[in-house]
């Protein structure tokens, strides 16, 4: 049996701290169990379904959670945002293959 290196993260939210074995703690560290056997990409889609189920904050609090940077996690929610709903054509402007990457830093 092989291991990989990778650890999974242990989280270290108040909940946690406080009950390591309590239901919340139960549910982070399953949800980092399931992030270890996911690839890069979907990673961050799975944790930008769950920061985006938690609305306001969920973006900071994800990343205490899984230890994945802000920046993965704004990432992978403006990617399932995007793969939910089409665009209208008018957006896109004609020829462009790729848009620049916007300079749309805002905190969610
Ligand atoms: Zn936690």
């Amino acid at each position: 049996m092989k291991k990989k290196t990778m650890q999974i993260h242990r989280c270290t939210c108040k909940s946690c701290t406080e009950h390591p074995y309590g239901t919340i703690a139960q549910q982070h560290q399953a949800i980092n169990r399931v992030l270890m056997e996911l690839n890069e990409k979907n990673r961050r889609r799975f944790v930008g379904v769950l920061a985006n189920e938690q609305g306001r904050g969920g973006t900071s609090q994800l990343a205490e959670i899984t230890g994945l940077s802000r920046t993965t996690i704004v990432r992978g929610r403006k990617e399932i945002e995007h793969s939910n709903k089409k665009l209208p054509s008018g957006i896109r402007r004609a020829g462009a293959g790729r848009l620049l990457v916007e300079k749309n830093n805002l905190e969610f």
